[in-house]
């Protein structure tokens, strides 16, 4: 699969403010970096089992992920998440996220992760400068979850969520996709990890992918079927004052819950108004929508020498040009890559 790829140059059309802004009046300071395309896991929404994975020679080496990065917080980015496919299984993790977060201007350095290698990451991951993980864990129940996951063990998952929180990496965040047939009757149980524990149990619709569209489409549960699911077996939902519209998770309360819960509603209440975030795939282009298939290739001015000037000059260009929001509505569904080559 090649994405469809547009080559920037950077030009006159470069806006005149600083910093990084869209044509309609966004601000990005929000950069995710999907480290890998290769996953330990081969969750059913996600991927395929039988995946090509790209050679490693095609995908960004550390010191291309830290010339975007620095590029990028010279032109406003403060926060930055690794994601991948599995970001914790690429090699020298720990040496790149202390590095990405040495970064000047980088304030926050997240991850977004299965979780399965975290019970011997969590430590030196913390210890190098990672402020938080999401992790992510569909279900409670261990046979359901080899089911989504084909490949996956839970314990190992909720030993790295144990080892997660004793390294300081808070507020952990579960991230639980709902899927049709699969996990759809279970998130009550789920919400109600949030009497106990003081995380953030996120409900994200199944967005539809490439090979997986099909899948994906008919597997939908809309987030007001699993709130109402929740508040029919744990009682009303308060919705968390504060709230900005930034965040892709709108957050509610159970009275009496130590935790709370989020809903993403990407497929049938888009948040793109408030959408801040752009994303590197870990073949090096520039993601300006995760559910669009515009790109901008960054490895190639990267291999060719361009200075962090011109990628700065590159990515100004490259963020104006941000698609106002998705054509799910329209039946416009991103092809050309799976979720995990992008990184969620
Ligand atoms: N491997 C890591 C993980 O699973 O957390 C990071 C990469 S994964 C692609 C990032 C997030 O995307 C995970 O929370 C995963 O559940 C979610 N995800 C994957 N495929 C999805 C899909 N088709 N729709 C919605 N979320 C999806
Ligand atoms: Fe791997 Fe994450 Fe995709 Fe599951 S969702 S297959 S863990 S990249």
């Amino acid at each position: 699969m090649t994405a469809a790829t547009i080559t920037l140059q950077p030009s006159k059309l470069v806006p005149m403010h600083d910093g990084l802004h869209d044509a309609f009046g966004r601000r990005i300071d929000y950069l995710r970096i999907s480290l890998t395309d290769v996953c330990n896991l081969r969750c059913v929404y996600c991927m395929p089992e039988e995946m090509q994975f790209q050679p490693r020679a095609e995908l960004l080496q550390d010191d291309e992920v830290i010339f975007i990065v620095q590029a990028a917080a010279r032109l406003g980015v403060r926060k930055v998440r690794l994601t991948g496919g599995e970001p914790t299984v690429r090699r020298h993790i720990v040496e790149l996220v202390r590095r990405v977060k040495q970064v000047p201007g980088i304030q926050e350095v997240a991850m977004t992760t299965n979780g399965v290698l975290l019970t011997e990451l969590a430590f030196p991951l913390a210890a190098a400068g990672l402020d938080r993980v999401n992790i992510s864990v569909d279900t409670l129940d261990a046979a359901s979850f080899q089911r989504i996951t084909r490949w996956g063990s839970l314990h190992d998952v909720w030993s790295g969520v144990e080892a997660a929180e004793a390294a300081g990496l808070k507020p952990i965040k579960l991230n639980c996709v709902v899927t049709r047939g699969y996990n759809d009757q279970e998130v009550a149980d789920l919400a109600r990890l949030t009497f106990a524990h003081a995380w953030e149990v996120r409900f994200i619709e199944l967005m539809p992918f490439g090979e997986v569209a099909n899948f994906a489409h008919n597997a939908v549960v809309p987030y007001q079927e699993t709130m109402a699911q929740i508040e029919q077996a744990l009682g009303p939902l308060i919705a968390v004052p504060g709230y900005d519209g930034h965040d892709p998770s709108r957050p509610y309360r159970l009275a009496g819950a130590q935790g709370t819960l989020g809903f993403i509603s990407s497929v049938t209440q888009p948040f793109c108004a408030g959408c801040g975030r752009v994303r590197v795939t870990a073949d090096g282009k520039l993601r300006l929508c995760l559910l669009r298939d515009n790109e901008v290739d960054l490895l190639t001015p990267l291999r060719q020498g361009c200075s962090l000037d011109e990628l700065q000059a590159l990515l100004r260009v490259a963020v104006w040009g941000k698609p106002w929001g998705h054509g799910l509505a329209h039946d416009v569904v991103p092809a050309l890559r799976v979720m995990s080559q992008i990184g969620g």
